[in-house]
């Protein structure tokens, strides 16, 4: 529990709780809440007891070795078949995040970001995004976008991360550079416009134009107050673009260290054995 979780406690009586203040107090609430998350893979604990609360407006840095779980935690949000939930609770927006199918997730306003986007032949990245983002409106019971409002949309956002929207005619992610991928990624989080993104290596692969570009495409679309970020990194550079508030060191499926964005600096000198020892 942060002092900011205990502030809130106490000037929130439950009798002061109520649509009228919702927004007001929804600012300071917690978006996240990871409590105590274990998870198996092919039956092998990979996630040990991870906890992590993420609030409205803030962006969390997780930075670790590799194979220590970061792309696991991601999966295990989204949903993923065959990541297995052995024990702990996590919560979105005060919902029972493990209790929801996948497209229930993203429904519920998370944006996942993958380490290795897919391709789909035969599928247009406009027609994909589109019915991606009806289908979610679909199920927050909010009317269809027609093809014309759809476009002006993907127009904006496509601007925004100086995305060539003849490349969105295009199948999904077909023939793109890693880096054309991850920026073309950005452009499906803008359009989605969820309220959490776990974003994991957004910027591997990318040159230091392209990462200017998705950084300040992560600060338009999700630097907000009633928005989080996970963004999961293995260098500090992406940090210089998008400043976290705090940094975390997951190691071994558990995080082992917190600390402000000197952290991340920290490790980029010293490494993580040094800094998580
Ligand atoms: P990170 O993203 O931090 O590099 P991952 O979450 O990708 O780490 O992987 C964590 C561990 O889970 C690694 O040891 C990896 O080998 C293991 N792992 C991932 N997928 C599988 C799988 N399908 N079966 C068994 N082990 C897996
Ligand atoms: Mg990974």
């Amino acid at each position: 529990m942060t002092a900011k979780d205990i502030w809130l406690e106490w000037t929130q009586p439950p009798s002061m709780a109520g649509p009228w203040l919702g927004s007001r107090w929804e600012l300071k609430s917690n978006m996240l809440q990871i409590h105590n998350l274990s998870a198996t893979v092919g039956g092998k604990p990979i996630l040990k007891g991870l906890s992590l609360t993420v609030n409205a407006g803030e962006i969390h840095a997780i930075m670790g070795p590799n194979g220590a779980g970061k792309s696991t935690l991601s999966y295990v949000l989204g949903g993923r078949p065959g990541y297995e939930v052995t024990g702990g609770s996590v919560t979105l927006d005060g919902q029972d995040l493990l209790a929801l199918e996948p497209h229930e997730r993203a429904a519920a306003g998370l944006f996942l970001g993958f380490q290795y986007p897919v391709e789909i032949p035969g599928v247009s990245f406009v027609q994909f995004l589109r019915e991606s983002l009806n289908s979610q409106r679909k199920a927050r019971g909010e009317a269809p976008l027609s093809g014309g409002e759809f476009l002006k949309l993907a127009r904006a956002q496509a601007a925004l991360l100086r995305f060539d929207m003849e490349m969105l005619k295009r199948p999904v992610n077909m023939g793109f550079s890693g880096g054309e991928k991850k920026r073309a990624e950005m452009v499906q989080m803008g359009i989605l416009d969820p309220t959490f993104a776990v974003l994991d290596e957004t910027d591997s692969g990318l040159d230091i134009d392209a990462l200017r570009v998705v950084g300040d495409g992560i600060n338009a679309i999700m630097r907000r107050p009633n928005k989080g970020v996970l963004l999961i990194t293995h260098y500090q550079r992406l940090l210089d673009y998008v400043r976290p508030d705090f940094v975390h060191i997951l190691s071994d499926g558990r995080i082992v260290k917190t600390g402000g964005p000197e952290l991340a600096l920290q490790l980029e000198a010293e490494g993580y054995e040094a800094v998580a020892a």
